[in-house]
């Protein structure tokens, strides 16, 4: 029954923006867990992901992030797609890298650091397991990964104040330079939530910063306030190209009014 519901509530949001036309801009899929058959919304299972790569090769382009960005309003830049995973969980290193791997395909990791040193997952009672460093610097060393920072504990940042934010930067930063050698330059918020202070800071030490979903992106985008497109369990297939088509904007953006979170 819930999953009638939320497959009726997805074709709604989806008339809704295929009524508003096929957005612009290249597509920055969330990705967190794949093939880790624990059910949650953030995951997809191996198949679908394996279908959506399929499906965005047929179609257009998998590019780095960098290259996204640097061709942002160029003609075609709405069939350029960049995956990205948030967090660090080992079923993406298990299921998702062999794929992306295999077929020499650039994605960009935002990790969070905390989990990686205390063997820790962030899902909820700790269940599956955390990447590895060593895992981070194979997948590093193979070229196809950016290595983005999510800070080190996961704290939705709008909730802490300036010196927090700055020792969530700095802890994650350190780590990550230390462990691998890489200084990030790419930053995700946390659940995709802005938060003024922590913008201001990110601007200091990173060169871009993504959230949830929103406007497309353009020449003109501020590149701290980039959108990305999530991709969620419930998608399947069906779902995960029209997301594509259109851009997709309508069904995050309830999400998080419902989480009464009213930023960019
Ligand atoms: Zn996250």
């Amino acid at each position: 029954m819930k999953r009638a519901i939320r497959t009726a509530a997805k074709s709604g949001f989806l008339a809704a923006d295929l009524l508003s036309g096929r957005m612009p801009g290249p597509r920055l899929l969330i990705y967190h867990q794949v093939g880790a058959g624990m059910g949650r919304q953030m995951e997809v299972t191996e198949e679908d992901f394996r279908r959506h790569l399929d499906w965005l090769v047929a179609h257009g382009e998998v590019v780095s992030l960098d290259r996204a960005i640097a061709e942002r309003g160029t003609p075609g830049d709405d069939r350029r797609y960049v995956l990205t995973f948030d967090d660090g969980y080992a079923d993406m290193y298990d299921n998702a890298w062999p794929l992306l791997r295999a077929q020499r395909l650039p994605f960009t990791l935002y990790l969070t650091t905390e989990p990686v040193e205390t063997g820790v997952a962030l899902t909820p009672g700790g269940q599956a397991e955390p990447l590895t460093w060593a895992q981070i610097d194979e997948m590093l060393a193979s070229g196809l990964m950016t290595l983005g920072a999510h800070t080190h504990r996961h704290r939705e940042l709008g909730d802490l104040d300036l010196a927090a934010i700055e020792e969530e930067i700095s802890v994650s930063n350190d780590l990550i330079e230390e462990r691998t050698g890489v200084t990030p330059i790419h930053f995700a918020y946390p659940w995709g939530y802005w938060s003024p202070v922590a913008d201001t800071v990110l601007r200091r030490v990173y060169e871009t910063a993504t959230l949830g979903s929103g406007a497309p992106i353009s020449a003109d985008t501020d590149l701290f306030k980039l959108n990305r497109v999530p991709v969620q369990l419930s998608d399947g297939f069906v779902f995960f190209r029209r997301k594509m088509n259109t851009g997709l904007m309508i069904e995050d953006k309830l999400r998080r009014r419902l989480a009464k979170y009213d930023g960019p």
